[in-house]
């Protein structure tokens, strides 16, 4: 069967832009190893991040340098939850607004300095004092000197997103071929052929890699070089607390993303590690060590939730690259195969799904792609180590 478009990879990516070039009248089918639940998509914290890092200034020029080169993207964040909140209804898609707090001198200084930058280029950030943090939610801690906030920060729910847009699908009479990990694909000049390890083949004009972490796989079988490597992290879910946790919550000072979700339960991560076991199953370990540590963290920002009982802790790996930008377009040499992966990547879904269904149909993006294009790697003798670079949040 020939499909106008073979989509490798069912998470917010492969489903988003399912969506929007099924809308298009494209055929498409969506294959996936698993039945989309082990997707990083599906085990996301779910926090939509606009705020350009807290450490980014603390961090040295180079990094704000690269920061910069996110601005484009991070104005359309928003707006591009907005319009599948409007395609999708029902999905809890919650604009909290979100906080990143400081408890010591540098952290409050990199937050103002990183503040300058997004006024100078009008991503609607603002600078808070102690006193408007503490009007916020008498729940933080005494300690915090100050914040940034960002008032189109949120997140949504990723199950129900995930189930939401599935069904939608169905609707629009894409195809689904679960349970089928692709393990060879042949790339010719007016098609490509895709074939799974149960030895089903898929035809189509357009392949997009939507696998997140494993298109690292994928793309060294197309003897690609990437730059994309995999984070396992993990985070944890709290019972339900009567804490007042009024936006979406980061640290300047460490690792930290809290927020309340609908039922009251409240969700501690902030890209923590934990221990890598089966990549290709994409299972991780859960460290407790780090539960323990992230919890503490949490505590320093919410003195309450020192008490708190951890009713879930659960992972999965993060695509991210060697230089902290994500990888949006076609493949170098293949112009019938694009990709979308890497950076806040489930906050960046929906707009990434936006992009790559304009580059399938043919047209220019409607945000200039050329910092973010595979081709970059293609000579690349990156010298820069994982712990100089910048880190996701979550
Ligand atoms: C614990 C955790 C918390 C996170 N929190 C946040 C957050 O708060 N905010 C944020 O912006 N980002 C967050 N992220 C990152 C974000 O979730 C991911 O970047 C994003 O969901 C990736 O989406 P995707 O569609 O590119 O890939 P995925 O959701 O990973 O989907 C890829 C799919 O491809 C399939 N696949 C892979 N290889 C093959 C193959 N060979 N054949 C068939 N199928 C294949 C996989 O089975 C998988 O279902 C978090 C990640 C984790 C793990």
């Amino acid at each position: 069967m020939k499909y106008d478009v073979v989509i490798l990879g069912g998470g917010i990516v492969g489903l988003s832009s399912a969506l929007h070039l099924s809308d298009l009248g494209y055929s498409c089918i969506v294959i996936d190893s698993f039945d989309l639940k082990k997707s990083a998509s599906y085990n996301t914290a779910g926090g939509i991040y606009i705020q350009l890092q807290s450490q980014v200034t603390l961090l040295g020029k180079n990094i704000t340098d690269q920061s910069l080169k996110l601005i484009p993207l991070a104005k359309e964040i928003y707006p591009s939850w907005l319009r599948l909140k409007e395609r999708i209804s029902g999905i809890n898609f919650e604009r909290t607004g979100g906080i990143i707090v400081a408890s010591a001198e540098n952290e409050m200084q990199g937050l103002v300095d990183k503040n300058k930058i997004e006024q100078d280029y009008q991503l609607g950030t603002s600078v808070l004092d102690a006193q408007e943090v503490q009007k916020l939610s008498s729940d933080f801690s005494k300690e915090i000197l100050g914040a940034t906030f960002m008032p189109d920060e949120g997140y949504c729910e990723p199950h129900n997103l995930i189930e939401l847009i599935v069904e939608q699908l169905k609707k629009n009479k894409v195809k689904f071929a679960l349970h089928s990990r692709v393990q060879n694909m042949t790339l010719g000049s007016s098609s490509v052929t895709l074939e799974t390890v149960h030895n089903e083949v898929y035809h189509g004009d357009f392949l997009l890699l939507s696998a997140g972490c494993q298109n690292a796989d994928l793309l060294n079988q197309l003897n690609i070089n990437h730059g994309l490597y995999s984070l396992p992290i993990q985070m944890f879910s709290t019972k339900p607390s009567p804490i007042n946790i009024p936006a979406l919550t980061r640290y300047a000072g460490n690792k930290l993303s809290v927020k309340k979700m609908l039922n009251n339960s409240v969700w501690i991560g902030g890209g923590w590690p934990a221990q890598q076991q089966n990549a290709q199953n994409l299972e991780v370990g859960i460290i407790s060590e780090n539960i323990k540590s992230n919890l503490k963290c949490a505590a320093q920002v919410y003195p309450k939730l020192s008490h708190a009982k951890v009713n879930r802790a659960w992972g999965g790996y993060a695509a991210w690259t060697q230089d902290g930008l994500p990888i949006i377009g076609p493949c170098p040499n293949h112009p019938r195969v694009f990709l979308a992966c890497g950076g806040n990547g489930f906050s960046l879904g929906p707009l990434y799904a936006e992009l790559l269904s304009e580059l399938i149909q043919g047209k220019e993006s409607s945000i200039n792609i050329s910092h973010f294009l595979l081709s970059r790697f293609e000579q690349s003798e990156c010298s820069e180590t994982v712990d100089s670079i910048c880190l996701p949040h979550d």
